[in-house]
């Protein structure tokens, strides 16, 4: 079989993805190969292709046991003999793996880092014909990347000891500099083929809300995207709880997820998200790593995170299967504080010298920055994003809050002239919140103690509302007109460009949204009616359809014991939903239905639509 034909039959796929077929081609030629792909856009094709082509054994090197059990579960799904070797299997379980593996019976054998070092496992693979190794999440070799994991470093130990080395491939979704170059000298890739793909998810719709009631905020979300799997993103565990239960208070069908736990509860709770089996996951960035589940509609961020490295990875979970998803960042003030303090409180950094733990939390508190920049920004929220990972692309997506919200320009001049006279004449000492007070001129005893009562400016600016200094004073941090020190302490300093306005009689002019209420409004409420398959349905029988595949797909997912989007993603339902197949053929032309799928539900899958479609039939008749 040829590259397509083994894409067609197992995976049920007609075009490879962008980078896939370059991989692959390196691949089979024998080379080692990189490829940095973000979240969702296909990696694991990339050696699991070539890995089906090449004589010999692949070994997949991944992090953690739930990502391997999905892909093996995936595996098998698709017809395919491959089997994982870590803790969860009992000793028993795992001589066994090994003896079938030893007889040949796997073409695709996970690994967990910590095995490659063993004895038994060693002594199998000293005997056999390893022809890859795939590093999966390669990123967890290097100190600089945020999942740092000690036993990555023993994968190149290992591939040394084999007799003749295998093709060594590498993939990842975590583009910096210093991680990039970390996976190529620590794996000591053998002048590989780089595959770099964009960063973008074009699929994603991107929004930052400051919502005065961000609960309120939240339980209208769901409320308008029933029927769909979301996650909501806490920063601490005490908060996870507390909008855990309202949810569940308010009727949602909602689990949680937290390292205050017990590991047991934990499984529990992410298995019910992934089974379907509850629809919304709130957690703290505890969760996430290795959810493999393609269905997940939104991720709510309830709190600013600490960077858009988390950021970016956390709404990465949302819409893998290429469908519209949504991204909503809830801002407060307070999100800057909170972090502020785990920055300064980080027990991660105990072990390391007074020296480098400055600079961890120096840059720590960078970041912070960057990430709150990304709420203040009036500009295309994506194009932010793209440009902090270092890729530029034009300044407008159409697909983001910014980008569908009709601004004004405002000349927000004498605020500007006000705040940063102010900073200078309390000689650069205070926050934001004692130089917005001054300003407008608030009586606490804070502002009588620092004598800012006593600033010139105090009050000058009394008739403005709170909210409107404060996004004037963003935008003069967005602007370089000020900085705040990222010592913890956020101490509001004169920017690189203040004099342009202080002295040389310069004018600011600010973006500022029209409305109150943008375009988004109309946008949830059509998606809303457009129901669980993310309004890619044209018309209600094809909703009533989707549903109906919906529940058959539930009831296989049970008699498997699979999650129900390894059986069939969303997307492939939906494809079924607009073809209608009649017979094999038509169905082997669903994107997602392989010969071997087919073989197992596809009767299932066809009768199903059989059925529905002559009640449709019978429907119109009796009208
Ligand atoms: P990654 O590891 O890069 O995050 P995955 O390998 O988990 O992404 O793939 C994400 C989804 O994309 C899976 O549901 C997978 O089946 C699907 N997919 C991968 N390659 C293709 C393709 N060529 N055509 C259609 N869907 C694909
Ligand atoms: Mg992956
Ligand atoms: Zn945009």
């Amino acid at each position: 079989m040829d590259k397509y034909e083994v894409l067609k039959q197992y995976f049920g796929y007609d075009t490879f993805r962008e980078g896939q077929e370059t991989l692959i081609d390196a691949v089979l030629e024998g080379r080692d190969v990189f490829g940095i792909m973000p979240t969702g856009s296909g990696k694991s094709l990339c050696f699991q292709i070539p890995a089906l082509m090449m004589k010999g054994i692949t070994l997949v090197i991944s992090p953690l046991i739930s990502l391997m059990k999905d892909q093996v579960a995936a595996l098998n799904q698709a017809g395919i003999h491959a089997a994982y070797l870590n803790s969860s299997l009992t000793v028993n379980q795992y001589y066994k793996a090994l003896e079938f593996a030893k007889n040949g019976r796997y073409p695709i054998i996970y690994v967990a880092p910590e095995r490659l070092a063993s004895e038994s496992f060693l002594d199998f693979a000293l005997h056999a014909e390893i022809s890859m190794v795939a590093v999966d999440e390669a990123h967890c070799v290097s100190q600089w990347g945020q999942d740092f994991r000690p036993n990555y470093l023993k994968i190149v130990d290992f591939i040394q000891k084999l007799p003749r080395r295998p093709v060594v491939s590498a993939f990842t979704a975590t583009a910096t500099k210093e991680v990039r170059e970390d996976i190529v000298d620590i794996l000591m890739l053998q002048d590989p083929v780089v595959v770099t793909t964009g960063y973008d998810r074009p699929n994603l719709f991107l929004s930052v809300q400051t919502p005065k009631n961000k609960y309120e905020a939240l339980r209208n979300f769901a409320e308008t995207h029933p029927g769909q799997c979301g996650i909501v993103y806490c920063l601490t565990r005490k908060l996870v709880e507390e909008v855990c239960e309202r949810l569940q208070a308010d009727g949602f069908s909602v689990t949680r997820y937290h390292a205050g736990l017990s590991d047991q509860e934990r499984r529990q709770n992410q298995d019910d998200f992934i089974y379907d089996k509850c629809q919304i996951m709130v957690a703290t960035n505890a969760f996430g790593m290795g959810i493999d589940k393609s269905n997940v509609r939104y991720v709510i961020h309830y709190n600013m995170p600490k960077s858009i490295e988390a950021f970016y990875q956390e709404i990465g979970r949302c819409s893998r299967d290429g469908e519209p998803g949504e991204c909503i960042l809830f801002y407060s003030g307070q999100d800057v504080v909170t972090n502020q303090w785990f920055i300064d409180n980080n027990q991660d950094n105990r072990e390391l010298d007074d020296f480098t733990r400055k600079i961890v939390v120096e840059r720590d508190h960078e970041r912070l920055k960057k990430m709150t920049y990304y709420c203040f920004t009036n500009e295309c929220l994506r194009d932010y994003i793209l440009r902090y990972f270092g890729e530029y692309t034009s300044n407008y997506c159409g697909n983001c809050i910014n980008c569908i919200t009709q601004f004004e320009n405002v000349d927000v001049t004498d605020i500007a002239r006000k705040l940063l006279g102010c900073v200078l004449t309390g000689r650069q000492r205070y926050g934001a919140a004692v130089i917005i007070d001054t300003v407008h001129g608030a009586n606490t005893a804070k502002i009588r103690q620092y004598r800012q009562d006593e600033n010139p400016f105090y009050g000058s600016l009394a008739k403005e509302p709170v909210y409107r200094l404060r996004q004037v004073m963003n935008h003069l941090q967005l602007q370089n007109y000020l900085t705040v020190t990222s010592d913890g302490y956020s101490i509001v300093k004169l920017g690189e460009r203040a004099a342009e306005v202080l002295e040389q009689g310069g004018t600011v002019i600010m973006k500022m949204a029209k409305e109150k209420e943008p375009a988004v409004k109309v946008k949830t409420k059509k998606k809303a009616a457009g129901g669980t398959a993310a309004g890619m349905l044209s018309g209600e029988a094809d909703e009533a359809l989707f549903e109906r595949l919906r529940m058959l797909r539930m009831e296989i997912a049970r008699e498997e014991k699979v999650p129900p989007y390894i059986v069939f993603s969303d997307k492939t339902l939906v494809h079924m939903c607009s073809v209608k197949p009649e017979n094999k053929s038509q169905m082997l032309g669903v994107s997602g239905v392989g010969e071997f799928k087919f073989g197992k539900y596809g009767a299932r899958f066809l009768e199903c639509i059989r059925v529905f479609q002559e009640e449709q039939g019978n429907r119109k008749e009796s009208e």
